[in-house]
C-alpha cells in the first residue's frame, strides 16, 4: 500500500521500495503522459512473451515456453540484464547489454566507430574499445603533415558523445577503455582519470601480456611500439610502469588490468581473430561488432532448509540458457554487422546474483575455505549443466554456425553457444530482485536512499533482519548498527553473527580475489568483480592483488579504495 502511495504502482510481485522505485522510472512502459502502464508481473509478461516467440522458429511449443520463462522471471529465480527487461517486446527491441566495437588508426576509422557507439548506446547497450592500434601523439599524419593527437585524446570525444546520447533516456552508456602497455602513450593513459571530471564514462584497463607480467616481476626492460609505425621508439623498466598503474589505481580506482594471454587461451573460435577487448564491466571478452546478453540465476532462491537445491538449480540453468539463445533469435540489432557476428557464434552469458545471501543461509562466512569450496562447487554444477543445456539445444536447432571452426569442434563438444557463462555486476538486477549483486560480499548492511525529494528509504539487508528479530537484539543495538553499516565492533553481536554478516572491507582484498578466481575456472567468459580495499590500504596491497589475480588465472581486475574518489556509488552506514 505505501509503495501504491509513493510510487503508483501496483507491487504485484511483491518487490523492495528501491525496485518499486527503480523499475517506475526506467523499465515500465509508460503513456506519452509519463504514466505508468505496466505492473512488475505485466512487465515480465511482456518478456517472456516476447522471449517465448523465438521458439516458432524451430516448431517448438511457444505456450509451453511462454509458461516457463514467465514462471523462472517472477519468481525472481532468474533476471535478464536490463536491456531485456526495458525494450523486449517493444519496438526498440534491442536487448544486450554488451558490445566491442574496433578502433581503426584513422579518421574514418574512429568517427564510424563513434556513430556505431552512439547507435549502440542509444539502443541500451554498453561498449567497449581497444585503443591500441592509434598511432601515439605526435606521430605524423601522412594526409595534412601535421601531429597526431593519440589514444586518449580521441578517447575523450567518445566520452563527451557518451554523455550526450542517453541510453533511450533511461540510463548512460557505459564504456571500457582499453590500451596496450607497450603503446608508447601508455603513462598519459594510466594517469588520464586522476583528474576529476576526465572520462567519467569509461572504465580503463591495462591490457597485459604474460612475458610483460615476467618482466615486471623480474624488473627488466620493454620496448614501447608505435602500432603504425610498426618499431620500438623507446625502452622503459617494466616494473616502474606497473608501479604507476598500481599507484593510480591506489589514487582513483584505475586503470584495471586485462589479462591478454589467459583471455585469448579461452578464445572458443581463435580463427576468427584475437580477444582484445572486453565489455564494459568486463565480464564479456568479445570480437570486434560482437555482442553478449546477459542473465543471472538469483542465488539466493536456491537453498532449501539450509542446503542447495541442486534439483531447482538444473531447472533454471537449463530454462535460462534456453531463454538466453531464444533472444539472439529475437533480438533487433543496432547494426546489421553484429547481427552477422551474434548469429554466428551465438554466445550467451550465463551468470548468478545474491551470492553472499547464500552462503548466509547455508550459515557459511563469505570470508571462509567453506566458501570457495561452495563457490567451486556451485558455479561448477552450473557451467555443466549450462553445457549440457546448449547440448541439448544444438540437438534440436543445430550447433552455432562458426561451430565448425571452434575449438569445441575439435574437441567434438557440438554446442548451441561459443560461450555460456559470465558473472555480470548485476547492478540493477540485484536491487530489483532484492539479492546481493553479482558474488560480491555485501558492501554494507545497511543503504540510504532519498526518493521523492524529501522521503529517505533505509533499507537493512532483510536476512540481517531476520536474524536480529529471532536474537531479540534491542533497539539501541540496531541503531549502531545504522549508523556504522557493519557489525564491526559492535557491543552485544554474537561473534557467529557478525562473522556470517562481514562486509567487504573487512574481507582481505587477496581472499576476494581467490573468490573470484575460483568462479573464473569454471567461467568461459570472465568474472565482474570489484576488489575493495579500505581507505587505509596501501599501493603494495593494490599491487598485492593484481600480482595473485593474474598468478591465479583471472581474466582481470579492478580495484577500489574506499573514498578514494571524490563521490562514490555506495557509502557504509548512514553515520557522517
Ligand atoms: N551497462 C551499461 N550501462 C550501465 C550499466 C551497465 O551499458 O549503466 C552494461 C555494461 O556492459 C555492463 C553490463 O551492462 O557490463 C552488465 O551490467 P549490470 O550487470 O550491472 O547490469 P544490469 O542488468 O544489472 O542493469
Amino acid at each position: 500500500e505505501a509503495k501504491w502511495k509513493l510510487f503508483g504502482v501496483h507491487d504485484d510481485l511483491k518487490l523492495s521500495f528501491n525496485a518499486i522505485q527503480v523499475l517506475k522510472e526506467r523499465y515500465l512502459i509508460k503513456n506519452e503522459e509519463g504514466e505508468v502502464q505496466e505492473t512488475p508481473k505485466a512487465m515480465m509478461k511482456r518478456v517472456a512473451l516476447a522471449v517465448a516467440e523465438a521458439d516458432r522458429f524451430y516448431g517448438q511449443d511457444v505456450n509451453e515456453s511462454f509458461e516457463k520463462f514467465y514462471q523462472l522471471l517472477t519468481s525472481l529465480e532468474f533476471l535478464p540484464n536490463s536491456p531485456t527487461l526495458m525494450n523486449a517486446g517493444t519496438s526498440l527491441g534491442q536487448l544486450s547489454a554488451c558490445f566491442v566495437l574496433p578502433v581503426e588508426d584513422s579518421i574514418e576509422g574512429i568517427f564510424n566507430t563513434l556513430r556505431d557507439m552512439a547507435i549502440i548506446h542509444k539502443s541500451g547497450g554498453g561498449t567497449g574499445f581497444n585503443f591500441s592500434m592509434l598511432r601515439p601523439k605526435g606521430d605524423q599524419v601522412s594526409s595534412t603533415g601535421g601531429r597526431a593527437s593519440g589514444p586518449v585524446s580521441f578517447m575523450r570525444i567518445f566520452d563527451t558523445a557518451t554523455d550526450v546520447v542517453k541510453q533511450g533516456g533511461r540510463r548512460r552508456g557505459a564504456n571500457m577503455g582499453i590500451l596496450r602497455f607497450n603503446h608508447p602513450d601508455i603513462r598519459e593513459f594510466i594517469r588520464a582519470k586522476n583528474q576529476a571530471g576526465f572520462l567519467e564514462n569509461f572504465n580503463l584497463s591495462v591490457a597485459i601480456t604474460d612475458e610483460e607480467m615476467k618482466r615486471v616481476h623480474q624488473g627488466e626492460k620493454i620496448d614501447l611500439v608505435d602500432p603504425h609505425l610498426q618499431k620500438a621508439v623507446s625502452t622503459v623498466n617494466a616494473r616502474e610502469l606497473f608501479d604507476l598503474i598500481v599507484e593510480s589505481a591506489w589514487k582513483s580506482g584505475e586503470p584495471g588490468l586485462i589479462f591478454l594471454d589467459e583471455i585469448n587461451r579461452n578464445n572458443p573460435t581463435p580463427s576468427l581473430g584475437l580477444l582484445e577487448a572486453t565489455n564494459p564491466c568486463g565480464e564479456v571478452p568479445l570480437l570486434p561488432y560482437e555482442s553478449c546478453n546477459l542473465g543471472s540465476i538469483n542465488l539466493s532462491k536456491m537453498s532449501t532448509d539450509g542446503k542447495i537445491d541442486y534439483q531447482k538449480l538444473q531447472r533454471v540453468v537449463f530454462d535460462a540458457v534456453h531463454f538466453l539463445d531464444n533472444i539472439i533469435d529475437i533480438n533487433r540489432y543496432p547494426l546489421p554487422i553484429v547481427e552477422k557476428m551474434v548469429k554466428a557464434n551465438r554466445k550467451i552469458g550465463l551468470g548468478v546474483m545474491g551470492f553472499a545471501d547464500l552462503l548466509c543461509q547455508l550459515g557459511i562466512s563469505y570470508y571462509s575455505d567453506q566458501a570457495l569450496q561452495i563457490a567451486e562447487q556451485l558455479i561448477t554444477f552450473i557451467a555443466n549443466e549450462a553445457k549440457l543445456a546448449s547440448k541439448e539445444l544444438a540437438e534440436q536447432r543445430d550447433v552455432f554456425p562458426n561451430y565448425p571452426k571452434s575449438l569445441h569442434a575439435a574437441k567434438n563438444l557440438p554446442f548451441r553457444n561459443a560461450t555460456l557463462i559470465s558473472i555480470a555486476p548485476t547492478g540493477t538486477i540485484s536491487l530489483i530482485a532484492g539479492c546481493s549483486s553479482g558474488i560480491e560480499p555485501y558492501f554494507a548492511l545497511i543503504y540510504r536512499r532519498f526518493v521523492l525529494e524529501n522521503t529517505e528509504l533505509i533499507e537493512i539487508n532483510p536476512l540481517l533482519e531476520k536474524q536480529l528479530k529471532v536474537l531479540k537484539i534491542e533497539e539501541k543495538i540496531r541503531k549502531s548498527i545504522w549508523e556504522k553499516g557493519s557489525l564491526k565492533d559492535i557491543d552485544g553481536i554474537p561473534e557467529h553473527l557478525h562473522s556470517l554478516f562481514l562486509t567487504a572491507l573487512e574481507i582481505p582484498p587477496t581472499f576476494q580475489v581467490q573468490i573470484q578466481a575460483v568462479f573464473q575456472k569454471q567461467v568461459d567468459n570472465a568474472v565482474s568483480k570489484t576488489i575493495n580495499l579500505p581507505n587505509d590500504a596501501t599501493p603494495e596491497d593494490v599491487g598485492q592483488a593484481y600480482f595473485l589475480a593474474h598468478q591465479l588465472g583471472c581474466k582481470g581486475i579492478t580495484v577500489y579504495r574506499y573514498q578514494s574518489r571524490e563521490s562514490q556509488v555506495l557509502y557504509l552506514g548512514t553515520g557522517e
